[in-house]
């Protein structure tokens, strides 16, 4: 059992949190008042790889693992979760992509993802069926030609911004074995986009419904299998759970230092703030709190490369747990930052508002407990 980073992770998680300090942390305030993040970020990104984290090297991608990928996404949620997270969103697809695209679909759509020229959607989530996705209603309709699409996606991350959207659609019977996934590009006939939705959090990403009305693509734009697409979805998620954990982690991180630094600056009562011994030992609660979620986070990464049997159960686990530590801590840090903590300027609150719905997206906490549950009562 090795616990140390070697030297190429140490220099991976340098280099994404270099690249956030410089391109994005000066920024972030301002794109969350644009609602939108400008699209010449990302090409920027991928040129250090991380528009393709854990595809292939021989499909073009920086094959790296899933710990590595929670590297970046930590360093990278230092400047801005928000952002990050939108970046792994973008990954999880270029891997399904990858894993389960044709040689022509990838041939044509996965080398403009990985230098980003273009930037994808995944788009499970309905206005009727969330938690519950399996009850999902859009239905791909055979033709000659392809598939016809009709149905609504709701609260999709790079709705009406992205190039191309991964699109969970039944092509069969109820329930999950019925479900497949399809891409459909920007500008298919009968793909439109609900308004802006005006969010708590995660503000700089626009999120929109996605609309499909008889939108038609080839054949070609299946990906896998028909009746596969649920299990595909479920795939990308166990990682897309590691790094949205991992962005709570970073952030998280960021608020705590900037509260070390501000607790000695502070003066109540004649002393720094951090001369309070009940203040000490709330930042000695917080350091605890991100290095076990740290800890828990890296093992169900470990266990995802490696394939072990309990992953999916660890992913969740690590999912839940590190998501609720991080917005913990970072609700402390605003705390200790007393008035100052609720202004704008200092940029904890931002924090707080991009970690809460870390809690409810890629499936939400109480369902990461359902998984848990489950697999403890099945091996009773
Ligand atoms: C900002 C944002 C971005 C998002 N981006 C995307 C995206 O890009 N793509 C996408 O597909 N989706 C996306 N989502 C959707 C997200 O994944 C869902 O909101 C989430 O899965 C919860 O579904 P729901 O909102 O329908 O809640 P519901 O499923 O209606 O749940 C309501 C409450 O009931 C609880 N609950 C439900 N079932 C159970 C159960 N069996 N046991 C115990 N508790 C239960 C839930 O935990 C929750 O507390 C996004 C959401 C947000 C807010």
């Amino acid at each position: 059992m090795d616990f140390a980073m070697t030297e190429e992770q140490t220099a991976i998680f340098d280099m994404a949190k270099a690249f956030g300090d410089d391109h994005i942390a000066p920024h972030a305030t301002e794109w969350e008042k644009q609602g939108t993040i400008p699209k010449d970020l990302w090409p920027k990104l991928a040129e250090l790889g991380f528009g393709g984290l854990y595809v292939s090297e021989d499909s073009g991608g920086a094959g790296l693992s899933r710990l590595d990928a929670t590297l970046v996404f930590e360093a990278l949620s230092h400047a801005c979760p928000s952002v990050a997270a939108f970046l792994s969103i973008h990954n999880m697809c270029a891997k399904m992509l990858d894993n389960f695209g044709s040689d022509d679909l990838k041939a044509r759509l996965l080398p403009d993802a990985l230098t980003m020229q273009t930037f994808f959607s995944y788009c499970l989530t309905e206005p009727g069926s969330g938690s519950d996705a399996a009850a999902l209603k859009t239905r791909a309709d055979r033709t000659n030609a392809g598939y016809t699409l009709n149905g609504t996606k709701a609260f999709i991350s790079g709705g009406g911004y992205s190039d191309a959207y991964i699109v969970m659609a039944r092509t069969g019977d109820a329930g999950p074995k019925g479900i497949s996934a399809l891409i459909v590009e920007d500008g298919t006939p009968g793909l439109s986009f609900g308004g802006l939705e005006d969010k708590m959090g995660w503000r700089s990403q626009p999120t929109r419904q996605v609309q499909l009305d008889d939108c038609s693509v080839p054949t070609e734009n299946l990906l896998g299998d028909e009746g596969h697409g649920f299990r595909y979805a479920m795939m990308g998620l166990d990682g897309g759970r590691l790094n949205i954990a991992a962005c709570s982690l970073g952030a998280a991180q960021a608020a705590l230092t900037a509260t070390l630094a501000y607790m000695g600056e502070r003066q109540a009562f004649g002393k720094p703030i951090d001369q309070f011994q009940a203040l000490q030992f709330r930042l000695a609660d917080m350091e605890i709190e991100l290095q076990a979620a740290r800890t828990f986070l890296r093992q169900a990464a470990w266990k995802l490369d490696h394939g072990t049997p309990d992953a999916t159960q660890f992913c969740a686990m690590a999912k839940k747990f590190v998501t609720e530590a991080g917005s913990k801590v970072a609700d402390q840090c605003l705390q200790l930052h007393g008035g100052y903590g609720y202004l704008a300027d200092y940029g904890v609150e931002k924090i707080v508002r991009d970690l809460r719905v870390h809690q409810i997206l890629e499936g939400t906490n109480e369902i990461m407990r359902l998984i848990v549950a489950r697999q403890m009562l099945a091996a009773r």
